[in-house]
């Protein structure tokens, strides 16, 4: 099929980042009225929710990954692989780490975040995280691979992970390493005695799930607790060493594998662009979603602040922002004023384990257990990019929570040497 794309006079529109906010602006652009170039380091757009199901051998890595390229072609933008390095906005340029250089009439930054460990001693030098694709890949081949140690070990060897950041990440981590824990380990490691390996969830904040309302936040906590996982609330990680955490109090605890899911911010490198940036590094927007002080740069989703306004880092608000902005786009190439944004609040929701998980609606209706994990589950579907990749999820999970416990169900890899090979 060919490229039918605008003409070359049409006005050159540039998105860096593929995510929820950059996609978004590119589908409210259209493809008819702007050439449209979306820059991506990868080649695929990485669905960030599920990505604890691939740390935790459910979900295969192309499961919650797309194709830049699948999206914005053949007929809508065109897709470049590269690094941003630097912005000349008075030359309206953008370079990229490999030295290219793109002109552009209008730019929309939608880089999203990464982890900021705070300053935590060790903590950057001996934690993975879960950002990316590979760090979950990383993840699940890590925790297999001790398995797989501990069963041929006739040594009692224990396994202790430590969870810091009892935000949604961190719960839904936790509770699906219990899961695994006790169901699939033993059907796929027989030899393993589960009460080996233990999973500690630590949070600074004195209960899990902050943003929730109390009552979620005590039914998620007892839901990790039936799953056996060790909850330290009002906790704070003072050191993490290689095979240990130093707690405030100055206990130090075992710790073979230590996973960050406690903060973030914008990537260093965003400090290069010469745009004028906020709390944690993100760039200060205007109402409009108008980058501060510039006429033709947009930040959308997590990298931007508006101060007076700050939006949640959640993938609603991303995908609200970053439609807005295109919009803002057009009226602007229409020779209109912008409009605000406004984020249309459409309640949040957190998964604990199977048949497990809490929704909080904007106006006073909560559901938790069953009826909000199919919710969940509905949700995530929904929003994945791609029927492949929907049909591959609905199929991996169900199999997941139905085939758990009778010998199946866990995705596996190879030993890897290092987390950030
Ligand atoms: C593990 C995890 C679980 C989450 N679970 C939930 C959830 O359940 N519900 C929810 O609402 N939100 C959740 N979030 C948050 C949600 O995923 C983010 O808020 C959302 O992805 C932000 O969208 P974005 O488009 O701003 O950034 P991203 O989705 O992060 O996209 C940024 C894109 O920019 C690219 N990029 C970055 N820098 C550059 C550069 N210099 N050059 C070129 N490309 C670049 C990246 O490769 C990436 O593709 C979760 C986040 C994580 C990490």
């Amino acid at each position: 099929m060919t490229r039918q794309l605008p003409d070359a006079s049409a006005p050159h529109v540039i998105i860096v980042g593929a995510g929820f906010a950059g996609l978004s602006a590119a589908r409210a652009l259209g493809r008819k009225k702007a050439r449209i170039t979306v820059i991506d380091r990868n080649l695929y757009s990485t669905f960030q929710p599920l990505l604890y199901q691939v740390a935790t051998g459910g979900l295969n890595p192309g499961d919650v990954s797309y194709a830049v390229g699948g999206f914005t072609g053949p007929r809508h933008a065109k897709y470049i692989k590269g690094e941003l390095a630097s912005v000349d906005s008075e030359g309206r340029q953008v370079k990229l780490a490999d030295g290219r250089a793109l002109g552009f009439d209008y730019l929309i930054l939608a880089g999203g975040v990464s982890a900021t460990y705070f300053g935590v001693k060790g903590a950057a030098e001996n934690t993975v995280g879960l950002y990316t694709r590979a760090d979950a890949v990383f993840l699940r081949d890590h925790v297999m691979s001790v398995f797989e140690q501990m069963s041929a070990d006739a040594s009692n060897r224990e396994f202790s992970i430590t969870i810091v950041g009892g935000g949604a990440t961190g719960v839904e981590l936790a509770g699906t390493l219990g899961e695994l824990r006790d169901a699939a380990l033993t059907a796929t490691f027989p030899d393993v005695d589960p009460s080996r390996m233990f999973i500690r969830l630590v949070e600074m904040m004195p209960a899990l799930l902050m943003p929730f309302e109390p009552k979620l936040r005590d039914y998620a906590q007892r839901q990790l607790a039936r799953r056996g996982v060790d909850i330290h609330v009002g906790t704070e990680i003072r050191e993490v060493r290689p095979a240990s955490v130093v707690l405030g109090d100055g206990r130090e605890v075992p710790s073979d594998l230590t996973v960050w899911a406690a903060g973030v911010a914008a990537a260093p490198a965003v400090a290069d662009w010469g745009l004028p940036q906020g709390k944690h590094g993100r760039l200060v927007v205007q109402p409009d979603m108008r980058v501060q002080g510039q006429d033709r740069i947009f930040a959308v989703g997590d990298v931007a602040l508006q101060p007076d306004q700050p939006s949640p880092q959640l993938a609603q608000p991303a995908l609200q922002e970053g439609e807005h902005a295109g919009a803002q786009v057009l009226r602007l190439m229409a020779g209109q004023e912008t409009t605000p944004f406004s984020y249309h609040d459409k309640g949040m929701m957190a998964t604990i384990g199977r048949r497990s998980a809490v929704v909080q609606f904007p106006r006073g209706m909560r559901i938790t257990g069953t009826p909000a994990w199919f919710a969940w589950l509905g949700l995530h579907l929904f929003y994945l990019l791609g029927n492949r990749n929907r049909i591959t999820t609905l199929i991996n999970l169900s199999y997941r929570y139905i085939a758990w416990g009778h010998g199946g169900g866990v995705i596996v890899g190879d030993a890897p040497a290092s987390p950030h090979q």
